[in-house]
């Protein structure tokens, strides 16, 4: 699992954070990677999000690609 580090403009879409949250990183942007959803959406994500998705899935069971879809159509819904 490769994240991107220094990525230009990046930004987790999940928690909304720009910056590199470790304390010797803080010039730095957030490391990310892009996934693609079930439903082939793109969908940019740091690591402690993609971690938390990660065991939601495998608790529940649930393909990690369908839950990104799930949490997209979420957020749209709410508007965040
Ligand atoms: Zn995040």
């Amino acid at each position: 699992m490769t994240f991107k580090y220094n990525k230009i403009n990046a930004k987790c879409m999940w928690c909304k954070r720009t910056q590199n949250p470790h304390p010797d990183f803080l010039k730095e942007t957030i490391p990310t990677k892009i996934f693609e959803s079930k439903k082939g959406r793109m969908v940019e994500l740091c690591f402690s999000c993609f971690e938390q998705e990660k065991a939601f899935a495998e608790k529940q069971k649930i393909d990690f690609k369908i839950i990104l879809d799930t949490k997209l159509e979420v957020l749209k819904l709410l508007k965040l």
